[in-house]
C-alpha cells in the first residue's frame, strides 16, 4: 500500500484540519488537563486520534454532535454501549418514569422489571436464570468465581488475546502476563491457561487435567478485530468442556450484534452461562449473567458460600430499579427481533460498500461482519486467530483511517477499525461511510 512517507504526509494533512475544525474541544480539553488524569474521564478516552478527543455536545440515534458544531454518523456506538442508538426514546421514557414518576434509582429491594428483564432474557438466550450487575466486566468477574465456587478447580481458560473488561484471570497471552497489564495482583499465569482461538488440539490439551473451572468465551473474538469460529470448533469446544466436566461461558457483550439472542441463539450454542452488559439498558449501566437450572442449582446448594454479603459476589447498585427499567424498555422496544434484521442487512450494505471499494481499488484487504458489526483487516483472507489478527495491527495505517473519517463526520470504534450499526442508523449513513473510505483509499493509493 501507500510508502510510509507518503502515508506520514497524509496524516499531518489531517491532523492540520482536525485542529483547524475542533477549537473548542482542544480548549476543553486543555482545560481538562488541570483536573483530569490524562486529561480525559476514563484513561482510555485518550485513544482518540486528532490529539485529543473531540468533545460531545449532544447525541442522538446514530448521530453525535460536538462542541464545535460538527455532526458524525456515528458507528462506535459507545463501543457497543450505545448499540440501541443514543437516547432511545422508549428508554428515555422509561428512565423519566423511574425517576420521575414511579422514583428511586437505587433501593435495597427488586422491582417488577428484573422478572422482566430475567425472562426476556432467557427467551432470548436459552438459559433460565439470571442475576445482574452494572458492567460486563463485573458479570464476567462473578461468573469466574460462582465458576472456580461450584467446580471446585482453580483455573480459567481464555483465548489469546481475548478482552473480556479489566478482569484479572484474562490478562495473559500465550506468551505470558499480558502486555501493559496494570499491576496485577498476582501473576495471571497461575490462575489461567490461554489457547488460540479455532486451536481445538490446545482446548483439549488444557482442560484434560480437570483443573480448569470454566473456558470464558466470546463465540466469535471482537477485541483483537473479528476473528470467526471456524465450523466445528464452537462444538468442539462444547463437547471437550462436557468430557472434563468443565463449565462454558460465553461471554456476549460484543457478539450480542449476531442476533437478538446473540451468537448463542444465532448457532444454536448451548453454554453454561452467558455475560453480557453494555447495550442491554440503551445506554443506562448493566451487566447481566445466565445461568442453566442445573448450575444454578449447584450455586444454590454451595455450602459456605456467602452469595448475600460479603462473600465477593455482588456490588451494591447492581440489580437497581433504574438499569432494570431501561433494560426492559430497550429489549422490549429498541432492541428488537426486527431491529435486529434491519441492523444486519444495514451491516449488509456496509460490508458491500467497503467491499465495492476495495475491489474496485485493488487493495487486498478483507471485512469480516457479525451481525450488525463489522471489521476491517489489512490482509486479503480474515485472521484465524487472535496471534493471526494482532500480527495485522498497523497502527499509522489506523489512525489515518480514523481521522480522516472524523474529519469528513464518520466516527468507528478508535479500538482497530470496527463499525457497528444501531436501529437509528440509515441506509444513507451507511453510503456516506463507503463514499468517504472510498476518499480515504483514493488518498493512500
Ligand atoms: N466483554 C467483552 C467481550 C468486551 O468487549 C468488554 C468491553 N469492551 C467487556 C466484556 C467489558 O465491558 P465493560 O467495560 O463495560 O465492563
Amino acid at each position: 500500500m501507500a510508502l510510509p512517507s507518503s502515508l506520514a504526509d497524509a496524516h499531518a494533512e489531517e491532523l492540520a484540519r482536525f485542529a483547524e475544525l475542533h477549537p473548542r474541544s482542544h480548549e476543553l480539553f486543555e482545560r481538562a488537563r488541570g483536573s483530569l488524569v490524562s486529561g480525559v474521564p476514563m484513561t482510555w478516552m485518550a485513544k482518540w486520534v486528532g490529539g485529543h478527543p473531540v468533545y460531545a455536545a449532544s447525541a442522538h440515534g446514530a448521530r453525535v454532535t460536538d462542541v464545535d458544531g460538527h455532526e458524525y454518523v456515528d458507528f462506535a456506538l459507545g463501543d457497543t454501549g450505545a448499540m440501541a442508538g443514543h437516547s432511545p426514546p422508549p428508554t428515555v421514557a422509561a428512565v423519566r418514569r423511574r425517576l420521575e414518576g414511579d422514583g428511586g434509582a437505587t433501593l435495597m429491594l427488586p422491582t417488577e422489571d428484573a422478572a422482566w428483564v430475567g425472562e426476556e432474557l432467557a427467551r432470548r438466550f436459552g438459559l433460565p436464570l439470571w442475576s445482574f450487575a452494572l458492567t460486563a466486566t463485573d458479570a464476567n468477574r462473578w461468573a469466574l468465581r460462582l465458576s472456580r465456587a461450584v467446580t471446585g478447580r482453580p483455573y480459567v481458560l481464555v483465548f489469546n488475546l481475548c478482552y473480556h473488561g479489566s478482569v484479572d484471570e484474562t490478562f495473559v497471552t500465550t506468551e505470558g502476563s499480558r502486555p501493559g497489564n496494570v499491576g496485577p495482583p498476582v501473576d495471571p499465569t497461575t490462575t489461567t491457561r490461554v489457547a488460540e482461538f479455532n486451536d481445538l488440539d490446545a482446548v483439549e490439551r488444557l482442560l484434560a487435567d480437570e483443573q480448569v473451572a470454566c473456558v470464558l468465551a466470546e463465540p466469535a473474538l471482537t477485541n483483537i478485530g473479528i476473528v470467526l469460529p471456524e465450523p466445528g470448533f464452537l462444538e468442539g469446544l462444547r463437547a471437550a468442556c462436557d468430557r472434563t466436566r468443565t463449565l462454558l461461558v460465553a461471554d456476549e457483550t460484543h457478539t450480542f450484534s449476531a442476533g437478538p439472542g446473540g451468537c448463542t441463539r444465532a448457532w444454536g450454542l448451548s453454554p453454561d452461562v452467558v455475560t453480557i452488559g453494555k447495550s442491554i439498558a440503551g445506554g443506562i449501566p448493566i451487566g447481566a449473567y445466565g445461568v442453566s437450572e442445573a448450575l444454578g442449582a449447584r450455586i444454590e446448594a454451595l455450602e459456605g458460600a456467602d452469595l448475600i454479603d460479603v462473600g465477593g459476589v455482588g456490588g451494591t447498585l447492581a440489580g437497581n430499579p433504574l438499569s432494570l427499567a431501561a433494560a426492559r424498555a430497550t429489549l422490549d422496544e429498541v432492541l428488537t427481533d426486527d431491529a435486529f434484521a434491519r441492523m444486519t442487512e444495514l451491516c449488509d450494505r456496509f460490508v458491500a460498500g467497503v467491499r465495492g471499494v476495495l475491489d474496485t481499488e485493488g487493495v487486498p484487504w478483507s471485512i469480516v461482519q457479525l451481525g450488525a458489526r463489522a471489521e476491517l483487516a489489512f490482509a486479503p483472507d480474515p485472521p484465524r486467530s487472535g496471534a493471526e489478527s494482532a500480527a495485522l495491527h498497523d497502527g499509522p495505517l489506523e489512525d489515518f483511517l480514523h481521522l480522516f473519517l472524523l474529519n469528513r463526520g464518520v466516527l468507528i470504534t478508535p479500538f482497530h477499525n470496527m463499525a457497528l450499526m444501531s436501529p437509528a442508523t440509515t441506509e444513507a449513513d451507511v453510503d456516506l461511510h463507503t463514499r468517504t473510505f472510498a476518499e480515504a483509499v483514493r488518498v493512500l493509493r
